[in-house]
């Protein structure tokens, strides 16, 4: 069957070869297994079941939320000679009989479905009488309360397949690569989480960066002196501070735009437009900004600040290089942010949802202070499995010496254990430090052994020491009503000693590659 598959890629399509993740999630179609199949947009979804509906006898069911796109995909599919149609609210009521009844005939090899319909008994009982060997759920995130879109007709989807005479085989597609939302539409269209295909999320063009320790508005400067032809955008955590940047900005004569809720609906569209038309090089803007722009030239996409979890930042970032030219996604860290990100999250959800956002924005702050790949770190985040490591991004070109630094760690690490692992890492980095603060004497801390071990060193240092043992799951963080830290098994190897870190030593500096002048 998997020839056939090849045959039809080719024949009805014309492509010479499948890409990632699409031969896949079409065998394990072919084989009869429920399927979730992630991919990020523009990575290829549709062929997953386009190519096993040519394969299989009978009608291929797609459930799509987005009407518009239906339209266009029947229409591709007729070009390219294969029989569907599709049945949603823009149809009139004869040519919705006329659709049912060659769907009836067995005329359609594809039939796309608004979930709408699923709400009425009677659509479903037309349903029973056509042969459906598969149904392709796409946007399947829109069956989860987790997604951003979530659609409650979805929720009607299994029931259906179960009513149906002959058991059709599922086939869930979605870009949101999430773990929770990636959960629950394994459970609730009865998917082997072992069945889930994940792939393309590595953007090639892109070098990802994080940038700490220096700052971040000198920074920034000198790189849009060295960037100013290029467009870019610059997002920042609150409307406060893309107002200040943007004000900082123009003033230095720079051709800016800026982009938040808190604008009008007409300066907003004024400056949007100021960004597209290249007449304003940089935008300045909250996350409101991004959803649906299509610039290709985007050089680079700066976060100046902390963004709040991953998927947001990969989103964000993804807007650069979408041209396949090279691209920068650079971080601007700073500890301070975390905080803000606490309270955005604190003020704008409910309390059941806050202790899973903070663990997300925990990651986001490992990412900063991981050593690893950075490309690397996002795909796996994401579930995929990236053997190689990128070649291009801000850790991977870092050509300072990796220093063993087992000793210190185990201090911190003996440090947290000691203090009963109840605290926080800034109390914890205070103790270490030997610092005089009334709360470290009030608690007996000033009489630990490890009080003041590391007095040579800052707090802030040393917080960020800490923050790299959490990147490299040496503390674990705990969400209560404010983040403790404790030590992990992996943690207590390294105590023990049967286990040691190696950390890159204090100046970064960019490996120059041998060939360069
Ligand atoms: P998605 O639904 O994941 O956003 P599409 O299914 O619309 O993506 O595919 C995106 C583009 O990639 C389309 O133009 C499609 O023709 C093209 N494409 C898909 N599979 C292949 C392939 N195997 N070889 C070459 N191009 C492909």
């Amino acid at each position: 069957m998997l020839q056939q598959a090849r045959e039809h890629l080719q024949s009805y399509f014309g492509f010479d070869s499948f890409r990632s993740g699409q031969e896949q999630a079409i065998s394990q179609v072919l084989e009869g297994r429920n399927t979730i199949c992630v991919m990020p947009t523009g990575g290829g979804k549709s062929i997953c079941y386009q190519i096993p509906a040519l394969v299989l006898p009978g009608t291929t069911v797609v459930i799509s939320p987005l009407i518009s796109l239906m339209k266009d995909q029947v229409d591709t599919l007729l070009e390219a000679g294969i029989p569907a149609a599709y049945i949603n609210s823009s149809l009139t009521n004869n040519e919705y009989r006329e659709t049912m009844e060659a769907a009836r005939n067995g005329e359609y090899k594809l039939l796309y479905i608004a979930p709408e319909r699923l709400d009425s008994s009677s659509f479903i009982e037309q349903l029973k009488q056509l042969a459906i060997p598969l149904i392709a759920v796409d946007e399947a995130h829109c069956i989860s309360q987790w997604g951003h879109d979530f659609r409650p007709s979805y929720r009607n989807i299994h029931s259906m397949a179960e009513m149906l005479p002959e058991k059709p085989i599922v086939l869930a597609l979605t870009a949101t690569a999430t773990p929770n939302v990636r959960e629950d539409i394994c459970r609730l269209l009865l998917i082997e989480e072992e069945n889930t295909v994940i792939t393309g999320f590595e953007r090639k063009n892109l070098s990802f960066s994080v940038v700490q320790g220096q700052d971040r508005n000198n920074f920034l400067k000198d790189f849009l002196k060295k960037n100013e032809k290029e467009a870019g955008i610059i997002y920042a955590a609150t409307r406060k501070a893309v107002d200040m940047l943007y004000e900082r900005l123009h003033k230095s004569g720079i051709e800016v735009a800026r982009y938040h809720a808190g604008m009008s609906d007409k300066e907003r569209n004024a400056e949007q437009d100021r960004f597209l038309t290249d007449e304003a090089a940089v935008m300045v803007a909250t996350n409101a900004f991004g959803m649906g722009i299509d610039k290709s030239n985007i050089r680079y996409v700066i976060h100046y600040q902390l963004p709040k979890n991953m998927e947001s930042y990969y989103q964000e970032a993804g807007r650069a290089g979408r041209d396949g030219l090279d691209s920068e996604c650079i971080v601007l860290y700073s500890s301070q942010d975390v905080q803000t990100q606490r309270f955005l999250i604190d003020q704008a959800l409910e309390r059941e949802r806050i202790p899973q956002e903070l663990d997300k924005l925990q990651l986001m702050v490992d990412y900063c202070h991981t050593e690893k790949c950075l490309q690397q770190f996002i795909v796996s985040y994401f579930g995929e499995q990236s053997p190689e490591s990128c070649g291009r991004c801000g850790n991977c070109t870092d050509s300072r010496e990796s220093v063993d630094a087992t000793k210190e760690a185990q201090m911190v690490l003996s440090c947290v254990i000691r203090m009963g692992q109840r605290f926080g890492k800034a109390l914890t980095a205070q103790v270490l430090t030997g610092s005089k603060n009334k709360k470290i004497q009030e608690f007996g801390f000033d009489q630990l052994s490890t009080y003041g071990i590391l007095k040579h060193r800052s707090v802030k240092d040393v917080t960020n020491f800490i923050e790299f043992l959490i990147s490299q799951e040496l503390i674990g963080v705990e969400q209560k009503q404010y983040p403790t830290i404790f030590v992990t098994e992996k943690g207590k190897n390294v105590l023990v000693g049967k286990e040691t870190v190696q950390r890159k030593a204090a100046v970064k500096t960019k490996k120059i590659a041998m060939d360069d002048p």
